[in-house]
């Protein structure tokens, strides 16, 4: 965990998401990793923040089974339990599937599922945001449009949930493969103000910047290098020097991260923001869709995070 913020600095990122634990599993270590109080030195020293934690994958508050659902809110609110050791600010959660359910009922779910796991954890000044983040829409996802996180938000405030201790996280990629056109500027600027007219941006508070592999609205979740996909670099570069989200931090979920393309993709970020050439990815991933593509990669992104 050390190394990862160490790892973090000298690729030039500001920032870090990680998993607590396993994020395919159940069950979680009970006692907090040993190294935590090392690896929140670290995150001081070299400025690294906000930390946010992204939870397991298998939390789905917006299903019809119970047994899935209890699990899911022990997980979640397990997760928001030790982020304050970890240091974290935000705790990333899928907004969910309503598994046919539909979207009225998921919302429903979703909300009473909040509430349960608010209700576990302490509301002090080191608690972590709750943050919810858009879904591409495969398998009856919800959260999917900025109509749907609203009536999420507006659901968990009628049954009492305190709104002040939820966000929300706006993945790239999953936004273009729900169908919203972000590689056009005036696409982009339209839905940060339905964002702001039915949610407010003050409660977006992360960005999941990814390019994506998919076709815009396939509601398939492919995550691509930076500029690199459907989306491309002029709507990128627009999201990403957006004066209203000043505030927010944005976190890649690219694929490769362990080969190295993660120092690549941060440089591609800054050199977006810049107004600068891309430096060049490998050859082998920097054809574009449809030119070809390493296995390698295609492992990365057909397991991408989300
Ligand atoms: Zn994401």
């Amino acid at each position: 965990m050390v190394r990862a913020v160490e790892r973090a600095h000298e690729i030039g990122a500001t920032a870090l998401q990680v998993f607590a634990d396993n994020p395919t599993a159940w069950r979680r270590r009970s006692q907090p990793p040993k190294e935590l109080p090392a690896f929140r030195q670290r995150l001081t020293e070299l400025d690294i923040g906000p930390l946010a934690i992204h939870a397991s994958y298998l939390v789905n508050l917006a299903g019809p089974d119970e047994d899935f659902f209890a699990k899911s809110v022990a997980v979640l609110a397990h997760e928001l339990r030790v982020a304050p050791a970890f240091g974290a600010r935000f705790v990333n959660v899928h907004v969910g599937s309503h598994r046919g359910s539909g979207p009225g009922a998921g919302t429903r779910r979703v909300a009473e599922g909040i509430a349960l796991v608010l209700s576990e954890v302490d509301a002090g000044p080191e608690a972590a945001l709750l943050v919810l983040e858009n879904s591409a829409g495969s398998g009856a996802g919800l959260g999917t449009t900025v109509e749907e996180l609203a009536a999420i938000l507006d659901a968990a405030a009628a049954r009492g949930v305190d709104t002040a201790r939820l966000a929300f996280c706006l993945d790239t990629a999953h936004a273009w493969a729900a169908g919203y056109r972000i590689s056009e500027p005036a696409e982009t600027d339209a839905l940060l103000d339905a964002f702001d007219r039915q949610i407010g941006l003050k409660r977006l508070v992360m960005i999941h910047l990814n390019d994506s592999r998919a076709k815009l609205g396939s509601k398939v979740d492919r995550h691509e290098h930076i500029a690199a996909g459907e989306i491309g670099a002029p709507g990128l570069a627009h999201i990403l020097t957006q004066p209203r989200l000043a505030t927010v931090t944005y976190y890649l979920e690219t694929p490769g991260m362990e080969d190295g393309f993660d120092a690549i993709n941060i440089a591609r970020c800054h050199a977006l923001a810049a107004g600068a050439p891309l430096p060049e990815l490998p050859p082998e991933r920097a054809g574009g869709p449809g030119h070809g593509r390493g296995g390698r990669a295609g492992r990365d992104a057909g397991s991408s995070p989300g």
